[in-house]
């Protein structure tokens, strides 16, 4: 793990932000940036320091995960530990970003007087960290790829072991199993299998609602390696499909791969989009594809890039994220196919496997 190269990083951020440090609490940031995979802790980076503060309960894992940062172990209140902290940063850091979107207003109310006492002003700021997480290094990359293959051989499990009369909860069940005996931490979010008309729901929980032949299952899962999560769609059919599923499925298909195959570095997230939802509209189911084309994944399940109608965010070389049209029909059910992929040389490499229906 390579955090002395994002602390350059995020101090390098800090450059056109006018700010002297920043302060982190967000779990996935706070890991992400010292390594620390505890669930308490604060860390403050300004150009020459980085503590991580935390309590007597972690102090002994910090330090041994966090090697680029000084470790400070923390009792009471804010008033108590962050004084003597504030202190260290001395006068030339006045202008501390913390991250607003995740900072309650509770606890702000508690950190706004402590700093404004040590003569500094807290600044609310968005996503300095999250921009950072949008290019993925190597060691992410091999956590990553390490979740995607747990992922792709447990579908492949479970796939062939499918039998019409299981229920949706039965094989979410299986899913975690074959997760979990493949070294898994666990599942990145509760799996999604929805039979028949439950595949209209985008997030329909596993019920124990049987599988039937003849209908579409859509099955969304994905694996927690190293923190790391995957995130994968396929739908599959139990016997015989009919027209209406070889319709639509093909039409998703298509879309995905499309967008797969011509998405290029430099574009924006609705332009990507657009490429996929374009076949969708034009094939008359525009109205049946209600969400985003994809989502950056990594220590979030959904994190950035912005991958839908309406990002501006510019989709570059170095970032991962998927790839998941679909189309919802009422009463019937759904198709989606979701693939992770990379930018790499300009174009998508797929990081996921995993056989589609009728490959
Ligand atoms: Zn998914
Ligand atoms: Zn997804």
């Amino acid at each position: 793990m390579s955090t002395a190269n994002r602390i350059a990083r995020l101090r390098d951020a800090l450059g056109p932000t006018q700010l002297d440090a920043f302060f982190v609490s967000q779990p996935e940031n706070r890991r992400y940036m010292s390594g620390f995979t505890g669930s308490a802790g604060w860390l403050l980076v300004s150009k020459g320091l980085a503590i991580l503060a935390t309590d007597s309960r972690y102090t002994e894992q910090a330090e041994s995960q966090a090697p680029d940062f000084q470790i400070v172990q923390i009792a009471g209140t804010v008033g108590t530990w962050l004084p003597p902290l504030l202190e260290e940063f001395g006068e030339e850091v006045t202008r501390v970003g913390f991250e607003s979107e995740h900072v309650t207003h509770g606890s702000y109310g508690r950190l706004a007087p402590v700093f404004s006492d040590a003569g500094k002003e807290m600044v609310s700021w968005e996503n300095l960290v999250e921009d950072l997480r949008v290019f993925k290094d190597d060691a992410e990359k091999e956590a990553l790829l390490k979740a995607i293959r747990v992922t792709d051989e447990a579908f492949e499990e479970v796939r062939e072991s499918l039998q019409p009369g299981q229920t949706e909860r039965e094989v979410a069940l299986k899913i975690e199993w074959a997760f979990r005996e493949r070294g898994a931490e666990g599942e990145a979010f509760e799996s999604i299998v929805a039979s028949g008309p439950n595949g209209a729901m985008a997030h329909h929980r596993p019920s124990d609602d049987i599988l039937r032949e003849g209908q579409p299952i859509v099955i969304d899962i994905g694996a927690k390696v190293d923190g790391y999560n995957a995130d994968m769609t396929r739908t599959v059919i139990l016997g015989e499909p009919d027209d209406t599923f070889k319709r639509i499925y093909d039409i998703v298909l298509t879309a995905q791969e499309t967008a797969i195959a011509t998405i290029e570095s430099g574009i924006t997230g609705d332009d990507a989009d657009a490429l996929a939802r374009n076949i969708i509209e034009h094939a008359g189911h525009g109205e049946e594809f209600g969400h985003a084309l994809g989502h950056g994944v990594g220590l979030a399940v959904h994190e950035g890039p912005r991958v839908g109608r309406g990002a501006s965010d510019v989709l570059r070389e170095g970032m991962v994220f998927t790839i998941e049209p679909g189309i919802y029909i009422s009463g019937w059910g759904g198709v989606r196919i979701e693939d992770v992929v990379e930018l790499r040389d300009g174009k998508c490499i797929m990081l996921s496997s995993a056989t589609k229906w009728g490959g």
